[in-house]
C-alpha cells in the first residue's frame, strides 16, 4: 500500500506529483520532499518557502521539519532565512548523529556548507501584504489570522513512512519566533509500524496538546486515523477554552499504515489532499458542528480552481 495526506488544497499539485512516485515503487522520504518542495517553490502561497509573508521586521524566517518512521531520524530548521527549500534541509539534518534542530544562523550556515540553493524568499507581493498589513496593526493588535503550514504524511510500497513540515510561521511573527511546525511531535510525528500526522494552525497552542504526538499515540491504541484526528482536536480544543478561556486554530492531517486516513479542525473550513492506492487524488474540505463532529465533503472543481485563483490575482 502506499499514499499521502497533506494540509491545504495548496499541496494539490505537490501530492500529484508525489503520488506517481509513489506508484512507481519510490521511497515515501523522495515523495514527502517532492510534494513539500513543490509548495515551498510556488510564489503565491503566502504561508510556506517562496512568497512566505515575513516576519514583523520585514524577514522571511522559515520553520520546517523531517521525521523517518522507520529509523526515527528527525531533522528540522527553524527562523531559517535565504534559502529556498528548508525542508530538504530538514531533511538532510535528520541523517546527522546529532545537531538535528538547528535556528538561525546556525541554520543558515549548515545549509551553505552543505550546498543548498541560497534565494530571496521575499516577494514583492509579500512586501505588498507585509505595509497593508503594518497600517492596519495600528487600528487591530491581532496580527494572526488564518493558517497555512503545508504537512505531509507519507507511505510507500516498502511499509516505510515519513512525515514534515514547511512553513513561514506566522505573519507579523516576532523575529525568532518558532511554531509547532519543527517541533518534533507537535508539527508532525511518524512511526513506520502505526502511522503519522501533522498539524497546522497557531503553533503556540498545537505545541500545548504536542498534537502529531497524540495522535499516533492514539492510533497506537486501536483508534482509526478520522478518530484519533478528531480526540486530539476537540480535547486540546475543550481543555484550552476551559483553562485559558480560548483556543487558537488548531487542523490535523493522519495517515496510517495500512494506508487509512483522517482530518479534524476547531475552524469554519480546513482542506486537506489525499490519495493512496485505493484512494483517488481529491481535495476534501472539513469542518466541525458544534457538537465537535467533523463533517468532510469533497471540494468541487471550481472551489479548487478558485483557491489559487485568489491568492493569485492581481494586487489591488
Ligand atoms: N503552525 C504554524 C505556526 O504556528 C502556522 C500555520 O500553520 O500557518 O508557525
Amino acid at each position: 500500500m502506499w499514499g499521502m495526506i497533506a494540509t491545504w488544497r495548496m499541496a494539490l499539485e505537490g501530492v500529484e506529483k508525489a503520488s506517481s512516485l509513489l506508484k512507481e515503487n519510490g521511497s515515501c522520504f523522495d515523495a514527502l520532499e517532492t510534494a513539500v518542495k513543490a509548495v515551498e517553490d510556488f510564489p503565491f502561497y503566502k504561508s510556506v518557502g517562496y512568497g512566505g509573508l515575513p516576519n514583523e521586521e520585514m524577514e522571511v524566517e522559515l520553520d520546517a521539519a523531517f521525521m523517518n518512521g522507520t529509523t526515527m531520524d528527525f531533522g528540522a530548521v527553524a527562523a531559517l532565512r535565504d534559502f529556498a527549500n528548508p525542508i530538504s534541509i530538514a531533511r538532510s539534518l535528520s541523517k546527522e548523529p546529532v545537531n538535528n534542530l538547528l535556528v538561525g544562523d546556525g541554520a543558515a550556515k549548515y545549509a551553505a556548507v552543505n550546498g543548498f540553493e541560497r534565494k530571496n524568499m521575499l516577494t514583492e507581493r509579500a512586501k505588498h501584504y507585509y505595509e497593508k498589513r503594518r497600517k492596519e496593526l495600528s487600528q487591530a493588535d491581532r496580527p494572526y489570522d488564518g493558517h497555512d503550514t503545508v504537512g505531509v504524511v507519507s507511505l510507500d510500497h516498502n511499509s516505510e513512512m515519513c512525515a514534515g513540515t514547511s512553513t513561514s510561521g506566522l505573519f507579523m511573527k516576532r523575529r525568532g519566533r518558532v511554531g509547532d511546525s519543527p517541533i518534533c511531535g507537535s508539527g508532525c510525528y511518524v512511526d513506520s509500524e502505526i502511522g503519522g500526522a501533522s498539524a497546522t494552525g497557531l503553533g503556540e497552542d498545537l505545541m500545548k496538546g504536542c498534537i502529531s504526538y497524540e495522535i499516533v499515540r492514539r492510533m497506537k491504541e486501536g483508534m482509526t486515523p478520522q478518530e484519533a484526528c478528531e480526540m486530539a482536536v476537540n480535547m486540546l480544543d475543550e481543555r484550552l477554552r476551559k483553562q485559558r478561556g480560548s483556543a487558537g486554530d488548531l487542523s490535523v492531517v493522519a495517515m496510517n499504515a495500512k494506508g487509512e486516513w483522517g482530518c479534524a479542525t476547531n475552524i469554519e473550513t480546513f482542506s486537506v489532499v489525499v490519495c493512496s492506492e485505493v484512494q483517488p487524488l481529491s481535495v476534501y474540505r472539513v469542518s466541525r458542528d458544534h457538537e465537535g463532529n467533523m463533517k468532510r465533503e469533497l471540494a468541487d472543481q471550481e472551489w479548487i480552481d478558485d483557491y489559487v485563483a485568489q491568492r493569485s490575482k492581481p494586487l489591488e
